[in-house]
């Protein structure tokens, strides 16, 4: 079954007479297109149109399979709004702008009632193919290499931007772009789960922080690893060990049928008990895929029914976060499995003192 197959089914579940897709991943997704315009429109009766304006026609030629392929104008909503017929036709709210949304309603033909839907095509995208995981795998595996390289470099006595252009030099050095901007934080700058790597020069005797992740291939990979410039103090020793003890509780969770509320949980029990409830501030993880942040989430918001599926590819990332003093996150990508989990990550997890002989 192909995945326009797939969201067929969907789209009848739905009870909806046709999708009209416009967010770019999910396009790319459903019919291999990479390029920056392009609309989707899959019907409950089989139809699937893609439209792209003529400055993509040769790359959609190259790329799209599985849906016919129309020249559209650049508005493509109104392109794709003459080949609806009347029915409920979904739209994608999270992805189509009140403006859009607007005008839209004012060119699809008598009789279409627009719906507002969401995560249709996201679920799909949740489980992973084995064409997907393959390309996932090489992803991890390349940005742990450059990571490994760049650590040759040391860290003590450059700036955390020199060291994350270095990390990410070597990701294109792979033949791989960053997925994100890579997060490099040491000291106290440690404390803050998103910091921008600036010109604080990495002091000896600190923890850094360093979240990265290499794209290939439209897949993204995700990894955090938190090291050592030399002695760190009894502090900061613990609150490693105690992430450590997380990041492996929870991990050895992992596995199809295990909640999504439920496996933050278990890594959030684990740093609750050591009295630090309230420097977890963020959940443990989320899905990865085309885009670094995808389903599904791992939170303490996740309702009781979302459960982890074989096939998904999630992070386990708890972190621990002392205001003005110190961070530490440790970050693996794991594939979700029947039995447990792969583990993509392959970085080791002990304190690692960065610079030492
Ligand atoms: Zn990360
Ligand atoms: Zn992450």
């Amino acid at each position: 079954m192909t995945r326009g197959d797939r969201l067929t089914e969907v789209v009848r579940e739905r009870e909806l007479s046709a999708l009209v897709v416009t967010n770019l991943e999910n396009v790319h997704y459903l019919s291999g297109y990479t390029g920056t315009n392009g609309v989707a429109v899959v019907g409950a009766e089989g139809q699937r149109d893609f439209f792209t304006d003529f400055r993509y026609l040769e790359r959609a030629e190259v790329e799209v399979r599985d849906f016919e392929r129309l020249r559209g104008k650049r508005d493509l909503l109104g392109d794709a709004a003459e080949r609806l017929s009347a029915g409920r036709v979904g739209f994608e709210e999270e992805h189509m702008s009140v403006r859009s949304h607007r005008r839209f309603e004012g060119l699809v033909p008598e009789g279409v009632e627009l719906v507002g839907v969401h995560g249709l095509v996201e679920g799909l995208r949740e489980v992973k193919e084995e064409g997907e995981l393959a390309i996932i795998r090489r992803a991890a595996a390349l940005a742990d290499d450059a990571l490994a390289e760049a650590l040759e470099g040391g860290l003590a006595g450059r700036t955390e931007r020199e060291f994350a252009m270095a990390l990410e030099d070597g990701f294109r050095a792979r033949g791989a772009e960053p997925s994100f901007e890579s997060i490099v934080a040491s000291g106290p700058n440690g404390s803050l789960p998103h910091a921008e790597p600036g010109d604080t020069v990495i002091a000896e005797d600190v923890l850094v922080t360093v979240d990265y992740g290499a794209k290939i291939d439209g897949y993204c990979s995700d990894c955090t690893r938190t090291f050592a410039t030399g002695e760190v103090g009894a502090e900061a020793r613990e609150v490693y060990e105690l992430v450590r003890a997380a990041q492996a509780a929870a991990g050895e969770a992992i596995r199809a049928g295990l909640g999504c509320k439920e496996a933050d949980s278990i890594a959030r029990a684990v740093i609750d008990d050591a009295g630090h409830a309230e420097h977890f501030g963020h959940g443990l993880g989320h899905g990865v895929g085309l885009e670094v942040h995808e389903g599904p989430r791992l939170t303490p918001a996740a309702s009781e029914e979302e459960t982890l599926v074989a096939g998904n590819v999630v992070t386990v990332e708890p972190g621990v976060y002392l205001p003005g003093r110190l961070g530490v996150r440790i970050e693996d990508l794991v594939v979700v499995t029947e039995d447990g989990s792969e583990v993509l990550s392959q970085l080791p997890k002990d304190l690692t003192v960065v610079g030492e002989t």
